[in-house]
C-alpha cells in the first residue's frame, strides 16, 4: 500500500499495544535502573485501555482514531509518559484529516506529534528522553520524503533511525524526568521512553506491510 488509511492506522495502534505488552518487562527493567520501575505498566495499562476503547467506540476516520488514542492515554496513564504520548497522538490527529496518509502527511503528522511532546515536556535532543528516538525518526522521514521514497521505505528508515537514537541514549546524562534526579548515575542506561517510542515507529512498519 502507498498510504495509511483508517484500517492501517488501527493496525498500527494495535501492533503498538501488542509490542508494549510483549516488552512490558523490558520497559519496566529499564525504568527500574533510572526511574521508578513503572514505564512498562504505564504503557501497557494505557495501550490496553486504548484497544478497549477502539472496540467499544470504533472511530470513523484517522483524526478521530488518533484523538481517541490520545485522550485515552491522557486519562489512563498517570506518569510522565501519559500526557506526553497523549499529546503526541492528539497533535497527530490535528494533521491526519479524514483520508489516507501518504509518506509526506505521515512525516508531517509525526513531526507535529514530536513538536507537541517538546512543547509539553521541554526536552531538548540529548536530554535522554523519548525525543531522542522520535527526533531522528522524524528527520529520517523528512529525508526519505525529500528523496521521493515509498511510504514503506520511509517507515523502515524512520524505524532504523529511532533504534539508533534509542541506543544513543545509553551514554547520555538525563536532564528531564525522574532519571534526571540521578545525575551522573543515569549515564550508562538506555532510556525507557526512547525504547517505547522506538516500538511505536517499529509498529508502523509492521502495520503497513504485515
Ligand atoms: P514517570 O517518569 O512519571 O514514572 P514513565 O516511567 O511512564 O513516567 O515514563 C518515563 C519516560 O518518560 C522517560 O524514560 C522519558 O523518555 C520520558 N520523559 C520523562 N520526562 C520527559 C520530558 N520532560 N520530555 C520528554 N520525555 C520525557
Ligand atoms: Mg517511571
Ligand atoms: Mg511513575
Amino acid at each position: 500500500a502507498d498510504g495509511l488509511d483508517l484500517s492501517a492506522l488501527e493496525s498500527w495502534i494495535r501492533e503498538f499495544a501488542r509490542l508494549v505488552a510483549d516488552r512490558r518487562d523490558e520497559l519496566t527493567e529499564l525504568d527500574s535502573a533510572i526511574g521508578d520501575a513503572d514505564h512498562g505498566a504505564n504503557m501497557d495499562r494505557g495501550m490496553s485501555a486504548v484497544v478497549t476503547a477502539l472496540e467499544a467506540t470504533p472511530p470513523t476516520d484517522p483524526a478521530a482514531l488518533l484523538k481517541q488514542v490520545g485522550m485515552t492515554l491522557v486519562s489512563k496513564v498517570g506518569g510522565a509518559s501519559g500526557p506526553l504520548y497523549g499529546t503526541l497522538f492528539l497533535r497527530m490527529a490535528g494533521v491526519a484529516g479524514d483520508g489516507t496518509l501518504d509518506a509526506e502527511t505521515w512525516a508531517r503528522a509525526l513531526r507535529a506529534g514530536l513538536d507537541g511532546v517538546v512543547a509539553r515536556g521541554k526536552a531538548e535532543p540529548g536530554d535522554k528522553t523519548m525525543v531522542d528516538a522520535l527526533g531522528p525518526a522524524c528527520d529520517a522521514l523528512d529525508a526519505a520524503v525529500a528523496e521521493g521514497a515509498s511510504l514503506g521505505e520511509a517507515l523502515r528508515r524512520s524505524a532504523a533511525a529511532a533504534a539508533q537514537g534509542r541506543d544513543g541514549t545509553v551514554p547520555m546524562l538525563a536532564r528531564k524526568g525522574r532519571a534526571s534526579y540521578l545525575g551522573e548515575r543515569s549515564v550508562g542506561h538506555q532510556d525507557p521512553g526512547a525504547t517505547s517510542a522506538t516500538l511505536l515507529v517499529d509498529a508502523a512498519v509492521t502495520a503497513l506491510a504485515p
